[in-house]
């Protein structure tokens, strides 16, 4: 079970009502994240060093993925590792050389930690250090963890991206200020933003993760980055470390949202408002021609998400304020309140938010408002379906391309499908 921290006092201008939960969960541990990291790091593999059940989560979570040359798998800590006559060590270096000598393809290789080598303490970032000396200059071997005791979901992303700055090549003390985009987006999203940032006239624009292992950004004091993602604490602590300045943003999901994620970036690279909105005009009137088709479905809708991947806040805010509809419950996994503090001040006053979760008393709740929409995670779609009450699968919204203007209308649709494919069948 994760810890929480407790949350700060409210800001005097943030209306809302927040409140933490503790007790049982039902979310995904870290690992997931590899499923969408993997095909993100195109020359990168990730080695979990857990158990069969690891292998097994993987493996459903990733799907079909697993029959196509798959740059992920399990090392399984076996009855010989836990009973210490196999060393543990020796061994991993075994399963690593046996891989990097079948696929000379791989320049960056993830240890990724589960609970049981948490658990038994095995040293990854030792390992890895180890390792990495061995592969030297081929591959570049690092560790996280993606473990559930310390990970919920999407902070696998967070751990993997945050073991990656170090890696970082320093920025020229000199260099001209420079854009970098933090959060991993499907390739289609970065191209579609690049594009925008290029005719805005910010001239260094990086991602991290960069699609290669040898392409990873420089960072330096003159690096302004934008989070593209809400659920990169670490990673942006770790960015501000080596001198990088945060700007902070609401998430571009949604036009409004995609606009004022623009707009910081522009603001702080001196960009004329005038020629913002010439650039963003057709953008902004694409998403809103692509949005106008599930408004009447989703105004007045009753929403209730539980908490999963940290993307709850930025969507309840493009629900509520582009769509019409209304949130009975906001449930978030963990709230960082500075980073989330712009999509926090746009939820209208007195949205119920809740961190953590009790799941019993949760499902009470979602029972008790009879929500039109309930966003959950894939445990307990099917029984509140069977209960009659339309669900949304939390993790499409992790899975399908839903930043920028041009996948505001596919966004809206993840939205509205349950609600239509209800009707269709009442029919
Ligand atoms: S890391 Fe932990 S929570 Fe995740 S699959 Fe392995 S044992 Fe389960």
């Amino acid at each position: 079970m994760n810890a929480h921290a407790p949350i700060p006092a409210l800001d005097p201008g943030c209306a809302v009502d927040i409140r933490q939960e503790r007790g049982q969960r039902a979310v995904f541990c870290g690992l997931t994240g590899i499923v969408w990291l993997h095909r993100k790091i195109q020359d990168a593999f990730f080695l979990v060093v857990g158990s069969r059940t690891c292998a097994h989560l993987i493996q459903s979570a990733a799907g079909v993925m697993i029959f196509a040359e798959p740059r992920f798998a399990t090392a399984i800590i076996d009855e010989r590792d836990l009973a210490g006559l196999a060393d543990m060590n020796e061994e991993l270096d075994r399963v690593t050389r046996r891989l990097i000598e079948r696929r000379p393809d791989i320049r960056l290789l993830f240890l990724v930690g589960s609970c049981p080598s948490e658990v038994i303490k095995l040293d990854l970032s030792r390992a890895a250090q180890r390792l990495s000396q061995s592969f030297h200059p081929d591959v570049r071997v690092l560790s996280y963890s993606g473990s559930g005791i310390e990970t919920t979901f999407t902070q696998g992303e967070d751990a993997c991206l945050a073991a990656l700055v170090p890696e970082m090549p320093r920025e020229a003390t000199d260099a001209a200020a420079s854009l970098l985009v933090v959060g991993a987006l499907a390739d289609v999203v970065e191209d579609q933003f690049s594009r925008l940032f290029a005719e805005l006239g910010i001239e260094t624009v990086r991602f991290l993760p960069a699609r290669r292992a040898g392409d990873m950004p420089a960072v330096g004091p003159n690096t302004r980055i934008l989070l593209a993602q809400p659920f990169l604490a670490d990673t942006a602590r770790a960015l501000e470390a080596r001198g990088a300045t945060r700007l902070p943003a609401p998430f571009p999901l949604g036009a409004e949202g995609t606009t004022a994620w623009l707009k910081a970036a522009a603001d702080a690279f001196g960009i004329a408002p005038d020629h913002f909105d010439a650039v963003t005009a057709p953008g902004r009137a694409r998403a809103s021609r692509a949005l106008d088709p599930y408004r009447a479905m989703l105004r007045d809708k009753r929403v209730f998400f539980f908490p999963d991947s940290q993307l709850e806040i930025p969507l309840a805010r493009f629900l509520s304020r582009e769509m019409g509809a209304a949130l009975i419950e906001v449930g978030t996994p963990y709230l960082h309140r500075g980073h989330l503090a712009p999509e926090l001040a746009l939820l209208p006053p007195g949205t119920q938010v809740v961190e953590g979760q009790s799941l019993d008393a949760q499902m009470d709740r979602a029972r008790a408002a009879r929500p039109d929409l309930t966003v959950c995670g894939l445990g307990l779609a099917n029984p509140f379906e069977a209960e009659g009450l339309a669900t949304k699968w939390s993790i499409e919204l992790l899975f399908t391309p839903i930043q920028g203007y041009d996948q505001a209308g596919d966004l809206a649709e993840l939205f509205a499908r349950p609600l239509n494919r209800r009707t269709r069948l009442e029919v």
